[in-house]
């Protein structure tokens, strides 16, 4: 009998418990429309629960849909699909040593003496603090422990903690030493627990399917490791790709130098992070290919910030930090000239003594200080982030079947980028977490 009352429990139908749909109706200043570049004026959204459903002039409003929606009034903002930052490491922090030199020994801290559960509780809190400056999406990419990261997704997704949607890669697949230098052979098995380390491309194989398994969405390699130098085969990346490729999840490369761009773009990898000293001939096979760029560059004031804590009283230093800048300033434009697709990310993890997430930011500013237009910015931190985040459709546009991610930032953010560092109002999945708007 019991059984009996259950079933018949299961039979009712679901409209008698659905609650009643939450309808908004954004009026919008101007809206960014990612995929085209242009900004539309005067325009309404109109968003059922977490969807955009609908994007028109808000002339053509109803009197009837105006007494039917919640409106929300941003008719003196602009407002853009929430933003997206393909490349962090929310649960990673480096300590800028003197004289620039990476030693390591900040991770080796974190591993021994802080742990995963310290690292998740201040994942969590960069995480909110992301959400708030705008960033709706982050594709975290590795340095995040034993699957720190999935569980800080997971978290997020449970509502626990307030955060971005995480796209996360778990342990990075990399060849012996990650990217830990100085390791005494006798406890060379501690890197095992920041990076996964590739012995042969049937272990390349087996990696992608533990990493997929513990719910990677996205594979991370290292096509070299710096400071160490030994560096992942090509049939050891292949192996990746192909075996990635085959549940459709993507991989992207950290590659620096050119050879290892090269090495990673002819083993079919989907992104390359940093490519500092990228060749023209390969910044062409890229766009040939459609291999995108993450040029996880600094901003002039990150730059300046960074060369002053490395060399506090070398003046010269601190301006060699600069002409570096310039440099890679000059890289993202002959790859933008050569047609490379770029995607905004920032490898935001070092410790800069600037509030979380505004590095990450700065990483908009900086592209600006490259020479790239606004409207190419903007669409590199949003539709060209969800093409790199494999959600294309989901984020990082405004249009019906979106999630409702949506930001608002000043009028004038089509003439000036620095208004991307004052974020008026955020909505994540159709709730909004900042509302500063007048
Ligand atoms: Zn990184």
């Amino acid at each position: 009998m019991k059984r009996f009352i259950i079933l018949i429990f299961f039979l009712l139908p679901a409209y008698l418990f659905a609650q009643e749909s939450k309808k908004i109706l954004i009026k919008a200043g101007k809206v960014f429309n990612s995929e085209t570049g242009v900004f539309q004026p005067e325009m309404a959204i109109y968003i059922t629960d977490n969807i955009i459903k609908r994007v028109k002039p808000y002339a053509e409003v109803s009197e009837k849909e105006k007494n039917e929606y919640v409106l929300i009034d941003l008719s003196k903002y602009t407002v853009l699909p929430g933003l997206i930052d393909a490349h962090t490491h929310l649960l990673n922090k480096e300590t800028i040593m003197p004289e620039n030199k990476f030693t390591g020994l900040d991770m080796m801290k974190t591993l021994t003496m802080e742990g995963d559960a310290y690292r998740a509780i201040y994942g969590a809190v960069r995480a909110k603090a992301y959400l708030e400056a705008g960033i709706t999406s982050v594709q975290d990419l590795g340095n995040s422990g034993m699957f720190a990261d999935v569980a800080l997704r997971k978290a997020i997704e449970n509502g626990l903690v307030d955060g971005p949607r995480m796209r996360c890669s778990g342990r990075g697949l990399s060849s012996e030493g990650g990217q830990m230098p100085d390791v005494v052979y006798k406890h060379r098995e501690i890197i095992n627990d920041e990076y996964r380390i590739i012995k042969g491309t049937e272990d390349a194989i087996q990696a992608v399917r533990e990493n997929i398994t513990q719910g990677a969405d996205v594979i991370k390699i290292y096509s070299n490791n710096t400071p160490n130098v030994t560096a992942l085969s090509i049939e050891e990346m292949q192996a990746i790709v192909k075996e990635a490729h085959r549940y459709g999840v993507k991989v992207t490369a950290h590659a620096t130098d050119n050879e290892s761009v090269y090495n990673a773009v002819i083993s079919g990898v989907d992104g390359i992070e940093h490519g500092y000293q990228i060749a023209d001939s390969t910044m062409e096979l890229m766009a040939k290919k459609g291999v995108v760029l993450v040029p996880t560059d600094g901003d002039s004031v990150t730059t300046l910030q960074y060369a002053k804590l490395s060399w506090p009283d070398d003046i010269k230093q601190q301006k060699n930090m600069l002409l570096y800048q310039k440099f890679l300033n000059n890289r993202l434009k002959r790859a933008i000239k050569k047609g490379v697709i770029i995607v905004a990310g920032s490898d935001d993890y070092i410790d800069f003594k600037l509030p979380y997430a505004e590095p990450s930011l700065r990483t908009l500013v900086g592209y600006y200080e490259s020479g790239m237009s606004i409207v190419e910015i903007l669409k590199a931190a949003t539709v060209n982030g969800a093409k790199q985040l494999n959600w294309s459709g989901k984020i990082g546009v405004i249009k019906p079947g979106a999630f409702a991610d949506l930001i608002a930032v000043d009028h004038d953010i089509d003439k000036n980028i620095n208004f991307i560092l004052q974020i008026q109002f955020v909505m994540k999945n159709g709730k909004v977490y900042v509302n500063k708007v007048k």
